[in-house]
């Protein structure tokens, strides 16, 4: 006999642990199944021990670059790469025990183990079945590895967040948020970093402002970036180090190499054929705009789901809306994947939301748009021999000049763009930015005075 529940979570990510909560606040019995640690990507081998190394990589560049000018004379020992994983590890290991915490205080059963759907109702885990009236598929997505020879002697995130060492050369293949992120945190951290792009830039579906301003940024102050940059094969050498070869004939020895080509759905191995759920091409689950599955009684959030947004906060929200629909009497309640604001922890970061300035112009018609611009150099770093610039665009639309993209790159960009999403989401327009009066002297200032 299958132990009965009202709700059960497969997968304790972000998006799993978040709609079980919620679920169990509102008065459901609920079940969450997870094989591994629990927070999943993002608290284990993402954002979190992501951003605890990327804090590592600021204070190296404010000691390194900027402390000089700033009247310190430092002299730094040695930077101990295993004292900052240990940190992060511990770090990561309070968040837990507080997931822990929060389970017990709202009532939600966690049970530890592989889960695999028997039907449409029962899920079996540890030889046990559990069954429910509703299902949510939380399982995420994991690196993906290119097909060519030798790809295997490459780590991906989760290897790199395994690293005890500090790699002294490194290649970072890959253009997205992972592999700007990795190179720029081991840049700063003081490894010989390359960052190796297919096509001629990193971050090619941004802002075109955002992603030339990385490149600049990064040829004037690393890592290294090797644009059409096609990898051919990685051949591992007698004494342990790899070469990367190209398909233009380039041969790169490293010791350490990262893919970072992007992510893939975690529905292989869960027993969705025992289901009526259905899957698109690329294996990621079908979904309405409620989150239901093609199967009655199936959900589906997160990096998992078909035409999603591969965000922890995206998967977060709709994971709480939906458990507010089943189980709190908000029947409508669905998630908004329109207009969500996001960071980039580069180098400096970025932060975007909305259209790109060529999106709005197909979108609107390029009479319809105005966009405003502005750069200048961060004040942080204008006192000292390491200037950095700052690039900030609004994107425009129509006679009232809706605000209808946001894009920044520099200092403090990361902390800047929260408060910003608000007035967006409100439907700002031009003229609501400029009524508002400037904060000075910070960079964000720049975002309510542009002409
Ligand atoms: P992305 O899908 O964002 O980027 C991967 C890029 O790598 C592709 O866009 C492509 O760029 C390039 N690429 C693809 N295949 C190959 C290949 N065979 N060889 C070389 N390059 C290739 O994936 P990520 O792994 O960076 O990140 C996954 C998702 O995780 C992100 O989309 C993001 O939503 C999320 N994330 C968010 C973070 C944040 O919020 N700060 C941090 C990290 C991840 P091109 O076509 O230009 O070559």
């Amino acid at each position: 006999m299958a132990q009965h529940y009202d709700y059960i979570c497969l997968g304790a990510g972000s998006g799993g642990i978040a709609s079980a909560n919620r679920a169990a606040i509102r008065g459901a019995k609920v079940l969450l199944i997870e094989a591994q640690q629990v927070g999943g990507t993002c608290v284990n081998v993402g954002c979190v021990p992501k951003k605890v190394m990327w804090y590592g990589a600021q204070i190296a560049e404010a000691i390194h670059l900027y402390a000089k000018d700033y009247g310190f004379d430092v002299d730094v020992k040695k930077f101990d790469w295993a004292t900052l994983v240990a940190s992060r590890e511990a770090y990561i290991e309070r968040v837990h025990a507080a997931y822990g915490r929060g389970f017990a205080s709202n009532g939600v059963t966690l049970v530890q183990g592989y889960g695999r759907f028997v039907d449409n109702r029962t899920i079996e885990v540890n030889g046990e079945h559990y069954s429910a009236d509703h299902v949510l598929i939380a399982t995420g997505g994991a690196p993906t590895i290119p097909d060519i020879p030798g790809a295997e002697h490459g780590i991906d995130s989760n290897g790199f967040f395994a690293l005890n060492e500090q790699p002294k050369r490194v290649a970072v293949v890959g253009a997205g948020y992972i592999a700007v992120e990795i190179a720029g945190v081991l840049h700063a951290l003081g490894s010989d970093t390359s960052l190796f792009v297919r096509r001629h830039a990193p971050l090619r579906g941004f802002d075109p402002m955002l992603s030339q301003a990385l490149v600049d940024a990064m040829a004037a102050q690393g890592p290294t970036l090797h644009t059409d940059a096609v990898p051919k094969a990685v051949h591992k050498q007698q004494d342990g180090t790899l070469v990367l070869e190209l398909e233009n004939g380039e041969r790169h020895e490293v010791d350490c190499l990262i893919w970072a080509i992007g992510r893939s759905p975690a529905t292989g191995n869960i027993g969705l054929e025992n289901t009526d759920v259905q899957l698109d091409e690329q294996g990621y689950v079908l979904v309405d705009e409620q989150q239901n599955t093609r199967a009655k009684g199936i959900y589906c959030v997160g990096d998992i789901m078909a035409g999603g947004i591969e965000l922890t906060p995206v998967a977060v929200k709709a994971g709480r809306l939906l458990s507010e629909r089943l189980f709190g009497n908000m029947p409508e309640a669905r998630m908004d994947y329109s207009n969500v604001p996001t960071v980039v922890f580069s180098h400096p970061p970025i932060g975007t939301m909305g259209l790109t300035e060529p999106e709005a112009r197909a979108k609107y018609g390029e009479n319809n748009i105005k966009v405003y611009n502005s750069t200048f150099t961060s004040m942080y770093t204008a006192v000292t021999a390491h200037r950095q610039s700052c690039k900030m665009k609004l994107v425009c639309a129509g006679p009232e000049e809706t605000v209808v993209g946001i894009h920044g790159i520099g200092f403090g960009m990361d902390e800047i763009l929260q408060g910003f999403g608000v007035a967006i989401k409100m439907g700002a327009t031009k003229a609501d930015f400029d009524a508002v009066v400037a904060i000075h002297p910070t960079g964000a200032e720049e975002f309510v005075t542009m002409r």
